[in-house]
C-alpha cells in the first residue's frame, strides 16, 4: 500500500501507448502524518488564547460597573492577543524557514551584525524585564546597539580606533535573515526565562576555522531530561509557565531549522537554577582575497 501506480496515457497516438510510474510514497505518507499532527497542535494553540480572550471579553461584559476588575481582566486580554500575535509570527517564521530550502539568499555576513540585529529586535521587552544585554566580540566588550555612530564602550585613542575591531568582525556565509532569526528567537528565550534585572550575554567569537555566536543566560535552567527534546516543535518543559510569559513552543525548532540550513550546528548547555547557554556554531567565511571593502559597517 506504500506503492503508488501511475498510468498515464501519452497522447492521442493509439490506445496502447501508457507510460507507468510506479513510486514508493512511504516517505510521503510518513510525512502527511507528521503534517497532520503539526495541524492539530496549531489548531489547538490558536484555540486557546482565543477561547480565553472570548471569556475574558464575555467577564469584562459582566463587571462592567468594577473598574478595578475592568483593567485586569482587559490587561489579560491584551497578554492573550500578544501571545496570539507572536505565535503567528513564528508560524511565519516556521513557514519561511521551510519554505526556503534551496533558495537561501546567501551572503558575507559580520556575525556580529547578526547578533545586533538580533538584540534590537528583543530591545523593548529586555527593557520591560529589566535585563542587561550584552554583546562581545572575542572576548572583548562591544556595543550591543546597532547604531555604529555611539560606540561608547571603547575609548579610542585614535578617532578610527572602532573601526580597527569591526574589520576583524568574524564573517560568516549565510542567509542574513535566517541567522537574525535564530539568534533573535535566542535571546527572546533568554530574556523570557530569565527573572528580572539580569544579564543576557551574546558573544560572538571565531575558533578553528568557525564562527561561535553563544547566548547565555542566568535564568531558570531547563532539566537535564529535556535537554534533547526543547527543539522539538511545541514542546515545552513547563507547558503553563511558558503559555503564561507568551512562549509559541516554535522558537527554537525555527532556529534549529535556520541555523542547519546554513550549514550550522546548534547545542545546548543548561542547569536547573544556574542558567542556559546556547551556542550555534557556522562554518567561518571564508576570507575574501584582494582587500575587499565591500562589508558594510553600517545599516
Ligand atoms: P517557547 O515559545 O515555549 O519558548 P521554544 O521552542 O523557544 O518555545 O522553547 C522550548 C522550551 O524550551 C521552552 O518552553 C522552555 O521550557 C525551554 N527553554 C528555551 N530556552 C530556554 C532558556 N533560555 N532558559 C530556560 N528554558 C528555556
Amino acid at each position: 500500500s506504500n506503492t503508488l501506480y501511475l498510468r498515464v496515457r501519452i497522447g492521442d497516438i493509439g490506445d496502447d501507448l501508457y507510460v507507468i510510474l510506479i513510486a514508493d510514497v512511504s516517505e510521503q505518507r510518513r510525512f502527511e502524518a507528521v503534517r497532520r499532527d503539526f495541524v492539530t497542535n496549531v489548531s489547538h494553540e490558536l484555540k486557546t488564547p482565543a477561547g480565553a480572550i472570548a471569556l475574558l471579553a464575555e467577564t469584562i461584559g459582566d463587571a462592567a460597573d468594577d473598574p478595578d476588575a475592568v483593567r485586569y481582566f482587559a490587561g489579560r486580554v491584551t497578554k492573550e492577543s500578544k501571545r496570539l500575535t507572536e505565535l503567528v509570527q513564528h508560524l511565519i517564521d516556521l513557514q519561511r524557514a521551510q519554505a526556503s530550502q534551496g533558495v537561501m539568499d546567501v551572503e558575507r555576513l559580520s556575525a556580529v551584525d547578526v547578533a545586533r540585529a538580533a538584540i534590537a529586535e528583543n530591545h523593548v521587552q529586555a527593557e520591560a524585564r529589566h535585563v542587561d544585554i550584552r554583546l562581545s566580540v572575542n572576548g572583548r566588550p562591544v556595543s550591543a546597539s546597532e547604531d555604529d555612530e555611539e560606540q561608547p564602550e571603547t575609548p579610542t585613542t585614535e578617532g578610527k580606533g572602532g573601526n580597527e575591531s569591526v574589520k576583524s568582525e568574524p564573517m560568516i556565509m549565510a542567509d542574513r535573515e535566517a541567522m537574525r532569526t535564530a539568534v533573535k528567537n535566542l535571546v527572546e528565550n533568554a530574556i523570557h526565562y530569565s527573572p528580572e534585572h539580569t544579564t543576557v550575554a551574546v558573544g560572538v567569537s571565531e575558533h578553528d576555522g568557525k564562527v561561535i555566536i553563544r547566548v547565555v543566560d542566568q535564568g531558570i535552567g531547563i532539566p537535564e531530561k529535556s535537554l534533547d527534546r526543547i527543539f522539538e516543535r511545541f514542546y515545552r518543559v513547563d507547558p503553563a509557565r511558558s503559555r503564561a510569559t507568551g512562549g509559541s513552543g516554535l522558537g527554537l525548532a525555527i532556529t534549529k531549522h535556520c541555523v542547519q540550513e546554513n550549514g550550522g550546528r546548534i547545542s545546548v548547555w543548561s542547569r536547573e537554577g544556574e542558567g542556559s547557554t546556547f551556542t550555534i556554531e557556522m562554518p567561518q567565511a571564508p576570507t575574501d582575497a584582494g582587500g575587499n571593502a565591500s562589508d558594510d559597517t553600517g545599516d
